[in-house]
């Protein structure tokens, strides 16, 4: 059986419903309303209060009253632009009851004389006498029920009046009732154990919505659920793309390892041990690394190449910009130094000359590590045999642009993806979840964890005085100053100024890098600060994630309260890799927010990127965290990941088990489809069947 065929109607244009024509479906559409089901998910905001019946001596100017009256007389001028009247009474007073454009026998058939009528709309006082203009309702004494009550507003109503629309919402209401479960009993009690139609109905009345409440939860749960199954679904059709298994013996990888001047970490180790299965085995690896910036991330795919390229395979590295590139690369000849693996650099950059011999070369099987930015990925690149591809500080692409990554790889490219923007872990299944996920918490031992303070404004003589002490050891500064958003225009004036005042200080030690620099500008101050031509750099946050600068112990950020902690964790992660100790110093302007407040409070308590990801989404709410909104994750409507983490994880749970049956998924057809899901689901598995 097929719920799906059943409650079809769902799924069907909002145009099949009584009271929607051309113009409201357009008006709809503007609210992205389209579907039937999608009328569901726009609850109340707040309510009109038309459940008292007030005597006509006691009715409120300028406000909803509904009145209970007898029809006496009417008053139909025939004169164009004069309203036609109705005079109505209760046994305290007389009220006129006024239309514009509506026609006589329409008015006599909805308050026909001598009739008892509901009316209920804005009283205004015209000329001595109380009245209402076109009232929204007008009822007979036997349908009071329908009007005489608290009546949810919905913020969508602008452009369609409030009776049309719960005219339109009550049919599909009325509809949903007897919509076969999806859940079993056991998930069921665990969200509160209300049904769906249940939940809904109670959402459209209820005269305030809460979050908290079983009825919120129930349908938050239904679309994380829907979200999460369609990354599983994502991943199981994943899991199942063939490739030639590697064949290596860690020969190469374990030359590497010898050499390091330092251990690996466990957590390096681990994810080693990942990469090595995934290599092995005879499916594709579609694998992402998170982890802090420092941590040894690419020190872990470079071993992993290494293994990729023992058993006689390319493997090719992109990162997002050309420093980060060429740091790789630096990275990666010497760490492979003693070896005769063949390295090559691409960028954009690159001489033509140059390109057509790596061209050749890639072709050939000569070079068996390709690291560069996007350009890797060019239509004119080809490969003899790339076996594995690695992507850097990509965690704003998408499910669909990873697989477009991984088709560009080939039937043998096993894909590892590198971050260093922690997510929350209630969020981890809903970005990451069509792929492994590694983890790297712990740091290289022989790190000193960073100092962090935070300073009023008023001690800046302090602070310089700290600048100048570290600039005398060799050691370099940034200086942050964050943006001013006004009026759409990104201010970058403070640290202009900034610049300029520093300059003074320490003449020729001061660069300046912001936005609206141009790829090259950029280029040239950072490439200046690398090579410690200048030893201050003041930025806007513009300072690329991952770029190593081994001098750099101190940084300074001020408006420190104006970022989120994530976003203080990721700056203050631009220092600490070197041998000396690193401070990073908060300055803030007096009389702090509590919520600022606690944001120092955790950034000096840890330097664990995961710990801190969670608590800066619990201070700032969903949604206003560093880098979701481009994951595709501002599609909860519903949900908070916030409030309703707990749905995330019993939502994880519940999807192991319906991943046991194939059969399962027949069950939530219906829910996909509600949720748009059933769509990207057909649309990704379509881009998958050009991997096979
Ligand atoms: P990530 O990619 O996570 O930012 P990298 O792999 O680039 O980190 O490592 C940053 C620096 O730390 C590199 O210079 C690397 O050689 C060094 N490093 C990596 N792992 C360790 C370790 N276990 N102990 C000490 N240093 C390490
Ligand atoms: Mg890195």
């Amino acid at each position: 059986m097929s719920l799906s065929f059943k409650y079809d109607f769902l799924t069907k244009n909002v145009s099949n419903l009584e009271g929607v024509g051309p113009k409201i479906k357009k008006l709809l559409k503007r609210k992205n309303i389209e579907k039937i089901s999608d009328l569901l998910w726009e609850f109340p905001r707040s309510h009109t209060d038309r459940s008292k019946l007030i005597p006509l001596n006691k009715l409120e100017i300028g406000k909803i009253g509904t009145i209970k009256v007898k029809v006496t007389k009417y008053n139909f001028p025939r004169i164009r632009n004069l309203p036609n009247k109705v005079i109505c009474e209760d046994n305290k007073g007389k009220i006129d009851i006024i239309f514009f454009n509506s026609r006589e026998g329409y008015i006599r058939k909805i308050l026909p004389i001598n009739s008892t009528v509901i009316i209920s709309g804005k009283i205004n006082y015209f000329k001595n006498k109380y009245q209402i203009t076109n009232p929204q309702y007008v009822v007979p004494e036997n349908k009071q029920d329908y009007v005489n009550k608290i009546i949810p507003k919905y913020s969508l109503t602008e452009g369609i009046n409030e009776k049309l629309y719960r005219k339109i919402i009550e049919q599909v209401l009325i509809k949903i009732e007897k919509v076969n479960e999806w859940h079993d009993n056991v998930i069921l009690k665990k969200i509160g154990n209300v049904r769906w139609d249940e939940s809904l109905h109670y959402l459209h009345k209820d005269e305030k919505v809460d979050l908290n409440s079983k009825y919120y939860r129930r349908i938050a749960y239904d679309e994380i659920l829907s979200s999460l199954l369609v990354m599983s679904r994502i991943r199981k059709r994943l899991k199942k793309l063939k490739k030639k298994r590697k064949k290596y013996k860690n020969k190469l990888s374990n030359l590497l390892i010898k050499n390091f001047n330092f251990p690996l970490t466990k957590d390096q180790k681990k994810v080693i041990l990942e990469i090595d299965e995934d290599l092995r085995s005879e499916y594709r690896m579609f694998r992402i690394l998170q982890g802090d910036v420092g941590s040894g991330k690419t020190i872990v795919s470079l071993i992993a190449a290494a293994n990729v390229i023992e058993s006689k395979h390319q493997a090719v590295l992109m990162a997002p910009t050309e420093i980060l590139a060429r740091q790789h690369y630096n990275l990666a000849k010497k760490v492979f130094n003693l070896t005769n693996v063949n390295i090559n650099f691409l960028t954009g950059k690159t001489k033509a000359k140059e390109k057509n011999i790596i061209q050749k070369n890639l072709l050939n099987g000569k070079v068996d590590l390709l690291i560069g930015t996007h350009s890797v990925f060019q239509k004119k690149i080809k490969f003899k045999n790339l076996g594995m591809a690695i992507i850097d500080e990509q965690h704003k692409f998408g499910v669909k642009q990873r697989i477009q990554l991984s088709k560009k790889g080939g039937f043998n490219c096993d894909m590892l993806l590198m971050s260093a923007t922690p997510i929350p872990r209630t969020l981890v299944m809903a970005v990451y979840g069509d792929m492994d996920v590694s983890k790297i918490t712990e740091k290289p031992s022989n790190r000193k964890p960073i100092i962090t303070l935070s300073k009023p404004e008023e001690k800046i003589n302090e602070i310089l005085l700290f600048t100048k002490k570290q600039i005398n050891y060799g050691n370099q500064i940034f200086w942050v100053c964050p943006l001013i958003e006004e009026s759409k225009k990104l201010d970058y004036s403070a640290a202009v100024k900034q610049y300029k005042l520093l300059s003074q200080k320490f003449p020729n030690e001061v660069g300046i890098l912001h936005g609206e620099q141009s790829k090259d500008e950029k280029d040239e101050v950072l490439n200046n600060f690398l090579k410690k031509k200048i030893n201050i750099l003041v930025s806007t946050t513009v300072i690329e994630v991952g770029i190593d600068f081994p001098n750099a112990n101190t940084i300074i950020i001020e408006n420190s309260n104006k970022f989120g902690l994530s976003q203080l964790h990721q700056l203050r992660g631009r220092v600490g890799r070197g041998l000396e100790q690193a401070t990073c110093i908060l300055l803030y302007k007096n009389n702090l927010s509590e919520n600022a407040r606690k944001r120092i409070k955790i950034l000096k308590s840890t330097n664990d990127g995961f710990f801190i990801a969670d608590e800066d989404m619990k201070l700032r709410g969903f949604g206003d965290v560093l880098g979701y909104k481009q994951s595709g994750l501002k599609d909860f409507k519903i949900a908070d990941p916030v409030i309703h983490s707990d749905l995330f994880k019993i939502a994880e749970e519940n999807i192991k088990v319906i991943n046991e049956n194939e059969n399962n998924f027949t069950n939530y057809e219906l829910l996909l489809k509600l949720f748009d899901k059933a769509d990207v689901i057909n649309n990704i598995n379509q881009q998958i069947i050009s991997l096979e």
